[in-house]
C-alpha cells in the first residue's frame, strides 16, 4: 500500500495498513503515556498524537491524507486533543446517551512467558460500588431528595482552561454543590456510610484472561468491573498490556529472536545450542549439515515463535542472530597456519619472497584505525550489501530456515 506520507502513522507507531481497531489502540496507548496529567513534558507529543488520531480515525480524512498528505487536509478547525481524549476515555461524561460509571484503565505489565502461554490473572482493583446502606440513594429518606439547582441535576459542571496557544481545554468536573450526584437533601439525612455520595470505594479481586499471542498495547476489557453508577450502567475495567522486556528473547510481531555467540570453529564446523523456551520446554538446536555461519547472519526455525492470537495452532518463527567470535591476535603459530592452509581454500594471491617480487611494488601493512561516524555508516552498509549479495539461499534476507 503506498501513501504520500507516513508522518501520522509514524506518530502513532503503526503501519499505513493499520486497521481502525489498531489505530484506536495505538492512540489509546500513546495518549495515556503522553497525557500532560501523567507526563509533564508530554504536551507537544500529546497534541501530535491527537492530530494524527483525528485524521486517521476518520475514513474520509484518512483517504485524503493517504492520497495527498497533510497538504490535502483542511486544517482550519484545529481539534482539541483533550476533547478527543475525554471522548475516548471518559464515556460517562458524555452528555448524550445514558449515564454510566467511569471506566478504569490500567497499564498492566505482562511477561513474555504469559503472552506465550496465555494466563488467567487475578487483579486487585479499587472501584466505586453502590452504597449497600442507602442502596445508592445517598439519603436515609429518599423522599426528601431534591434536584440540585447548581448543575440542573446533571451532576456536572463545565470549566475552561487555556492550554498553550490556540487550545482551550474544556473540561467537565463533578458539581461541587451536590458532589456530582445531581441531587441534594438536608445534611442530617445524609447516609453516613457513603456520606451522601451514593457510592463507596471497594476493593475487589477480578479475573482477567490473557490470550495466547496478545501483544504490547493490546486491551483486555472486563465489562462491568469499572465504577458502578447510581443511575446507570457500571463502567468497564480496561487493562492495557505492557510487554515486559525478556532477558533472553526479543519479539517482533509473532517472531521471537535471540542472539547467540559462537566460535569461529563452531561457525565452520557446526554448533549446538541449548535453550529453554517460554513454556519451559528444553530445546536443542544444532547446525544443519555443512552449514557455515557468517558473522551477523540469521538462522530460523519455523513454528517455534509466538503463538498467533486467535489461531491457537499457528506460530511465528524462532530466529537466531549469530555473532561469530574470531580467535584473538597471535593465536595462530606457523604450524597451525600450515594446518589451516591444508583445509581452507587457498589465498587468492601468494605473497612471494622479496627476491621474486617486482622491485617497483609498494607494500603496505594496514593497522587498526578509528573511522569517523559518517564513514563508518557507509562502510557498514557496504559490508551489509556484500553480505546480501553472498546470500546463498537466494531469499534476499540472509536468513535460512531449518
Ligand atoms: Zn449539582
Ligand atoms: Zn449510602
Amino acid at each position: 500500500m503506498s501513501v504520500k506520507e507516513t508522518e501520522y502513522y509514524d506518530i502513532l507507531e503503526i503501519s499505513p495498513s493499520a486497521t481502525q481497531d489498531e489505530i484506536r489502540k495505538a492512540y489509546r496507548k500513546l495518549a495515556l503515556k503522553y497525557h500532560p496529567d501523567r507526563n509533564p513534558d508530554g504536551t507537544e507529543q500529546f497534541k501530535k498524537i491527537g492530530e494524527a488520531y483525528e485524521v486517521l480515525s476518520d475514513p474520509e480524512k484518512r483517504e485524503t491524507y493517504d492520497k495527498h498528505g497533510k497538504e490535502g487536509l483542511d486544517n482550519s478547525g484545529g481539534i482539541n486533543p483533550f476533547d478527543l481524549f475525554s471522548e475516548l476515555f471518559n464515556r460517562k461524561r458524555r452528555n448524550d446517551g445514558p449515564q454510566r460509571g467511569n471506566d478504569i484503565i490500567r497499564h498492566f505489565p505482562v511477561s513474555l512467558e504469559d503472552l506465550y502461554q496465555g494466563k488467567t490473572l487475578k487483579i486487585s482493583i479499587n472501584h466505586m460500588v453502590i452504597c449497600p446502606d442507602c442502596k445508592g440513594k445517598g439519603s436515609t429518606k429518599p423522599e426528601e431528595v431534591r434536584k440540585c439547582n447548581a448543575c440542573g441535576g446533571h451532576g456536572i459542571q463545565v470549566g475552561y482552561q487555556q492550554i498553550g496557544i490556540g487550545f482551550i481545554r474544556q473540561f467537565t468536573q463533578a458539581c461541587t454543590t451536590c458532589n456530582g450526584t445531581g441531587e441534594i437533601f438536608p445534611e442530617h439525612l445524609k447516609c453516613s456510610r457513603c456520606n451522601g455520595k451514593k457510592v463507596i470505594e471497594e476493593n475487589k479481586k477480578v479475573e482477567a484472561f490473557i490470550q495466547k499471542g496478545m501483544e504490547d498495547g493490546e486491551e483486555v476489557t472486563i465489562h462491568g468491573e469499572g465504577d458502578q453508577h447510581p443511575n446507570g450502567m457500571a463502567g468497564d475495567l480496561i487493562l492495557i498490556l505492557q510487554e515486559k522486556d525478556h532477558q533472553f528473547f526479543h519479539r517482533k510481531g509473532n517472531d521471537l529472536f535471540f542472539s547467540h555467540k559462537i566460535s569461529l570453529y563452531e561457525a565452520l564446523c557446526g554448533y549446538v545450542i541449548n535453550i529453554t523456551h517460554l513454556d519451559g520446554r528444553k530445546l536443542r538446536i544444532t547446525s544443519a549439515e555443512n552449514d557455515v555461519i557468517k558473522p551477523r547472519s540469521v538462522r530460523g526455525i519455523k513454528g517455534q515463535g509466538m503463538p498467533k492470537k486467535d489461531k491457537s495452532f499457528e506460530f511465528g518463527n524462532l530466529l537466531i542472530e549469530f555473532e561469530v567470535e574470531f580467535p584473538p591476535k597471535n593465536s595462530l603459530n606457523q604450524k597451525r597456519i600450515e594446518l589451516l592452509e591444508k583445509v581452507l581454500p587457498p589465498r587468492t594471491i601468494e605473497n612471494k619472497p622479496k627476491s621474486e617480487r617486482n622491485p617497483k611494488l609498494e607494500i603496505f601493512y594496514p593497522k587498526k584505525m578509528e573511522v569517523s561516524p559518517d564513514e563508518k555508516t557507509e562502510s557498514t552498509n557496504e559490508a551489509y550489501r556484500l553480505d546480501r549479495d553472498e546470500d546463498e539461499d537466494g531469499d534476499g534476507d540472509g536468513c535460512q530456515f531449518m
